[in-house]
């Protein structure tokens, strides 16, 4: 195994790693931040992001990540293609912290700036995995495009089920809406959308039983909720949008994660309860899980780990 050691060690790169990167450049603390295995983070499978301040006329979820990485680059933060695979944060106090990347290099850092997001939920049917790739996805915006002129069906009632039957409703032939309950959780503008589109049809307290295809998706199998009544749709697309999960089971031997695997942060600041470990972004966020507050929040965990290093004599 190589080693190396670092002031600063960021892993992640969504809106929170490369803020935290561009602060922690600019402080002096050449960061080395690992990208992951989705370099850009979930922002490169959205399409376009029309509430980020600054881009009145929105960007492209891609483009401003490729944005945020030069503007990291342009002050010297290391930006390393690889993906963090264990870490050991059992070291005393004021010791440096350790993450070994791709199990074959191990990096010592004072300060680690956690900002590993979150990734999209499952629903956990057989069919589900076995057709994954198949007809089955999780991003609309990645896969819409080969299910053009066709029927898909889009599972969840939050804003990003909102959002992707919006987006497959302008590629496909028809989109159905299936939501568990009787009700949506998205926002009023979201559902106003979704009602209004002439091709997306609702499918309210409905359930998915099973996908159904041999060697691609052909039928899905529904269940009423209310009734118990199974039927069937016949699409080729099945898109799952039912939200997500923080990306942080590597920490939890040494962080405080909350039931859903959200690190815990101490109130107002990115520290976390072991000392020279900073976390940001959706790793740590279930409620607003936005570019800008994911953004916000790297910046904190900048400034917190310079202040760390600074009180350490770490220069
Ligand atoms: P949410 O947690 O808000 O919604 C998840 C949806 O999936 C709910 O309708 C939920 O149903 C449903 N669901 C969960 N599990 C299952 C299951 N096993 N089977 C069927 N349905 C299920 O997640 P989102 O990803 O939609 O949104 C996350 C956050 O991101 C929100 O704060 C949202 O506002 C924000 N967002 C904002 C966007 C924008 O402003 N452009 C775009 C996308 C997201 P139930 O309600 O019954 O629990």
């Amino acid at each position: 195994m190589t080693e190396e050691s670092t002031k600063c060690l960021i892993i992640g790169s969504g809106p929170a790693g490369y803020t935290a990167a561009i602060y922690a450049s600019r402080a002096g603390l050449n960061p080395i931040l690992y990208q992951g295995v989705q370099p850009g983070g979930q922002l490169t499978i959205t399409n376009d992001v029309e509430n980020y301040p600054g881009y009145p006329e929105g960007i492209q979820g891609p483009q401003m990540m490729m944005e945020f990485q030069q503007q990291a680059e342009r002050f010297g933060a290391d930006i390393r293609t690889g993906m963090v695979t264990s870490v050991d944060f059992s070291g005393k106090t004021g010791k440096p912290h350790k993450a070994i990347i791709d199990d074959e290099h191990q990096i010592t850092a004072y300060a680690i700036i956690i900002a590993t997001g979150a990734s999209a939920k499952w629903l956990g049917l057989p069919s589900e995995d076995r057709l994954n790739g198949k007809g089955v996805s999780a991003c609309a915006v990645c896969d819409g495009f080969f299910y053009r002129n066709m029927d898909v069906a889009v599972v969840g009632g939050g804003d990003t089920a909102c959002e992707e039957a919006s987006y497959l409703s302008k590629l496909c032939n028809k989109v159905y809406m299936l939501v568990r309950g009787d009700a949506m959780r998205a926002s009023k503008i979201m559902q106003k959308r979704v009602k209004e589109a002439e091709n997306i049809e609702i499918l309210w307290n409905t359930s998915t039983d099973e996908i159904l295809g041999e060697q691609e998706v052909e039928r899905v199998r529904l269940i009423n909720n209310s009734t118990q009544e199974k039927s069937e749709i016949k699409v080729q697309g099945f898109f799952v949008a039912i939200g997500h999960q923080p990306n942080t089971a590597i920490f939890k031997d040494f962080l405080n994660l909350d039931e859903s695997g959200y690190i815990q942060t101490i109130k107002g600041s990115s520290k976390t309860n072991i000392e020279g470990v900073f976390a940001s972004g959706d790793a740590q966020d279930n409620v607003y899980r936005q570019a800008v507050t994911a953004a916000g929040t790297g910046c904190m965990a900048a400034l917190d780990a310079e202040r760390y290093l600074a009180g350490l004599g770490v220069h």
